[in-house]
């Protein structure tokens, strides 16, 4: 139980603080609009105790994207899942939106100092892309492929609504930037902008053509998580529009939510992997969705837990948060078409998507 509560202030402290210092409430209101109705319409938000979920089924040579709202992001959702990917003869690409070069307390920690210059932000974007490409190359033994997009850490859901226009970019309350200012992002001509977000996701779904997606659940409670998640389904939706064929498999993973990834005792590491009790956090609402998990074997598990391991800065302010998700199984909420094109409908309308 205490490091259940210990994880639980971790968590509550970064999302709050992230809440409060960037975020005004006129932003969060207009996204949590568009948010609600994009969950509402499909299906509802009714919870229902303990939905069954079944074995996530992976073919031989999938090739499947994970999005990453954040540096550790895909290792904790999909860390398993790429390295069954890779061993069944498939690719795996990873494409993280962010340098996680917005987290506010942890960059006053390592400064001593209540307000850090952009500099100091900068700084730890850069550590942070270094984990990111230590732990991607562990995880796959350098078979995974990875790009970073370089956009706000901590500033996204703006992006779906006040700066939505290239001209009217979101700029970085802590780094200051109005555009990727890290050198190997994959386009660094871009602007913080729900376009230009929206267009880059979808070149790389034309470029890898992915049967797999994962990506952070649109109804994470990290408000970041939540953008992310917005933006895979709208960018899958403008990606499909002219592709009647088969779709990709949309994985959504769950990182933030109330006490997860820790049940109500506080244990994590010994919960049955076909207990569809352990597989998500209580009282996750299901929408009608597929609940699948994978079950990792234990290399599976020894590899993640070891890729979490070179996220040092994270491992220094929250590491029995992330030991919470070195977990037997990793779940998922799989996605509708009819989610996708809901959001492409509700979120793509003013200027008829990106072709
Ligand atoms: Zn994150």
């Amino acid at each position: 139980m205490r490091r259940a509560s210990r994880a639980r202030q971790l968590r509550s402290a970064r999302l709050t603080a992230r809440a409060t210092t960037r975020s005004s409430a006129l932003r969060g209101l207009f996204a949590g609009a568009l948010l609600a109705a994009v969950l509402a319409a499909p299906s509802g938000l009714a919870a229902q105790a303990v939905p069954a979920y079944e074995p996530l089924q992976i073919g031989p040579r999938e090739r499947l994207l994970v999005i990453a709202p954040h540096p550790d992001d895909e290792t904790l959702g999909a860390g398993g899942l790429a390295q069954r990917v890779l061993a069944l003869g498939g690719s795996v690409r990873t494409v993280a939106v962010t340098a996680g070069d917005g987290y506010v307390e942890a960059v006053q920690m390592r400064t001593h100092k209540l307000q850090p210059e952009p500099w100091a932000f900068l700084r730890y974007g850069e550590r942070r892309i270094r984990e990111l490409q230590s732990a991607t190359h562990f995880l796959g033994a350098g078979r995974i492929r990875l790009e970073l997009l370089g956009f706000p850490d901590g500033d996204l859901l703006p992006l779906l609504a006040a700066h939505w226009g290239r001209l009217n970019p979101q700029r970085s309350l802590t780094t200051r930037r109005e555009a990727p200012p890290y050198p190997g992002v994959k386009d660094p001509g871009l602007s913080y902008s729900g376009h230009d977000l929206r267009a880059s996701l979808v070149e790389i779904l034309k470029e890898s053509r992915p049967t797999l997606i994962a990506f952070s659940d649109p109804i994470d409670q990290h408000p970041d998580h939540r953008a992310v998640g917005l933006f895979a389904l709208l960018s899958v939706s403008d990606f499909m529009r002219k592709r009647p064929g088969l779709w990709p498999r949309l994985l959504a993973y769950v990182i933030h939510y109330d006490a997860w990834p820790f049940d109500a005792d506080g244990e994590t590491t010994s919960r049955s992997e076909h207990d569809p009790k352990y597989g998500f956090p209580a009282d996750f609402p299901e929408r009608d969705q597929t609940r699948s998990c994978l079950t990792l074997t234990d290399t599976e598990l020894a590899h993640k837990q070891a890729a979490l391991g070179e996220y040092r800065t994270q491992q220094s302010v929250m590491a029995p948060f992330l030991a919470g998700f070195v977990r037997r199984n990793e779940c998922f909420s799989q996605n509708r078409e009819l989610d996708a094109s809901f959001a492409g409908r509700e979120l793509g309308q003013s200027d008829g998507g990106v072709p």
